[in-house]
């Protein structure tokens, strides 16, 4: 019998380039056909054949409460039935935006968008108006949004299909990008020393999650806050994926380093559009209407969006909630691990906060050479086995998983199970 997944994607490929509206959905390089999501509830989500699989992906991050949360519908409902969107502001931004403000350390003023993307290039903006110039820094494998600046040497979709510079970006824009290895504090001070009076901003993700999952090193965050302060320079941290993820006060407080601007998505819609970015009140007295660097966003601050991000900031901020997610998701890590190395694999596998990553590497890979030197296209094999056990996977050995407190125990026993028998095939 054909699966309704083929038939669909088989249709899709006929409107739609590659069949998807984002790339990495599609099974490019892991092989196959990408499953049609027909609902989702807690860990699981159904295909079109109403297959059901226990979810790793969670929407790319933003359902850290598990899909379709009670708490969270009902408040998209409510808030659905007062209208959708109106061009004007509302309470429920001004709340939002205190609440950001309250959570995230450093951050005296913020700006809703609607996407990650809008976030990072809003910032890149900002950065660039305040301090009137126009070089900027990013590190091989991050990923920031698909902005023009940003799309040179990137992670994500980009790395999975081999082509880390998107076409389309005329070097003239991508001249003043500078890309640097990522955790390699020596060669951040020398570029610093060389044109550190040019450089407008230094962009990262303090735990990148676009190239699997790799931690900065303390001394390489602790580097680049230093530098930019002695060349003024302004330091964002990219947490789009990793706030409210790896801890409540996201990568600031794990690392105990303030940026100066700080980009935000994904959990903060609960699943629906809501972004922002936001820091030093100085800095983002340049925004337009105050301040001379433009943005604007017809749905940005949307109420129904902003009603699904705060339950679910308020969901995230229960007690014991990120001690409990960080529990599940490193007893998930090391057990992938263990039952990887138990059947004669070189697996190895590391967590922070509700993210993880799964390597085909002996070591968990620090840098981005390491990580593209793991074995790729073994993941592929266990990324099959494993969706036939029932699992869902990011398709790509690139990109981090997530996992939401609706993966109790019991849903990660039956995780390592489809794991054991899926080592032992491969
Ligand atoms: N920054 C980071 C760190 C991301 O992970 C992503 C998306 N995965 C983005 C920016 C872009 O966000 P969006 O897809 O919402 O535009």
């Amino acid at each position: 019998m054909t699966s309704k997944n083929d038939i669909l994607f088989e249709r899709a490929q006929r409107s739609t380039p590659g069949g998807v509206n984002s790339p990495v959905r599609a099974f490019r390089s892991v092989g196959g056909t990408p499953r049609f999501i027909t609902r989702a509830e807690g860990p699981y989500f159904w295909d079109a054949d109403d297959t059901r699989y226990i979810d790793y992906i969670g929407s790319w991050g933003p359902a850290i409460v598990g899909h379709a949360h009670p708490e969270v519908i009902h408040a998209v409902q409510q808030a659905a039935a007062s209208g959708l969107s109106f061009g004007a502001p509302t309470e429920a931004e001004v709340i939002m935006a205190e609440e950001l403000c309250r959570l995230v350390p450093g951050v005296e003023q913020v700006r809703l968008v609607s996407s990650g993307t809008e976030a990072t290039m809003s910032a890149l903006r900002l950065a660039r108006g305040a301090t009137k110039r126009d070089k900027i820094i990013k590190f091989e494998g991050c990923y920031h949004g698909h902005a023009d600046s940003l799309l040179v040497k990137a992670g994500s979709g980009l790395l999975t299909f081999g082509n880390p510079t998107s076409a389309g970006v005329p070097e003239d824009f991508s001249k003043h990008t500078v890309v640097l290895d990522y955790n390699n504090s020596a060669q951040l001070e020398e570029v610093f020393a060389s044109i550190g009076d040019q450089i407008a901003c230094v962009i990262v993700e303090p735990v990148a999650g676009n190239m699997n999952l790799i931690r900065a090193t303390q001394e390489f965050l602790q580097t680049m806050r230093d530098l930019c302060t002695r060349h003024g320079s302004i330091l964002i941290f990219d947490e789009v994926m990793c706030g409210f993820r790896v801890g409540l006060h996201g990568a600031q407080a794990l690392y105990n380093i303030q940026a100066d601007l700080v980009c935000m998505g994904k959990i903060i819609g609960g699943g629906l559009p809501v972004a922002a970015f936001g820091g030093r009140a100085d800095i983002m007295a340049h925004m337009a209407p105050v301040g001379g660097v433009y943005q604007a966003g017809t749905l940005s601050g949307n109420p129904v969006a902003v009603a699904a991000g705060l339950t679910t900031l308020r969901l995230i901020q229960q007690a014991g909630f990120y001690e409990t997610l960080s529990e599940q998701t490193s007893r998930l890590a090391s057990g992938l691990a263990v039952a990887g190395r138990a059947a004669g694999h070189a697996v190895s596998a590391d967590s922070v906060g509700g993210m993880f990553g799964i390597y085909f590497s002996e070591e968990i890979p620090a840098s981005y050479a390491a990580m593209m030197a793991s074995d790729k296209n073994k993941f592929n094999r266990f990324f099959h086995l494993m969706l036939n056990e029932g699992v869902y996977l990011a398709p790509s050995a690139f990109e981090a998983g997530f996992v939401s407190i609706q993966h109790t125990d019991s849903v990660i026993d039956a995780t390592l199970q489809a794991a054991a028998a899926a080592f032992s095939k491969l």
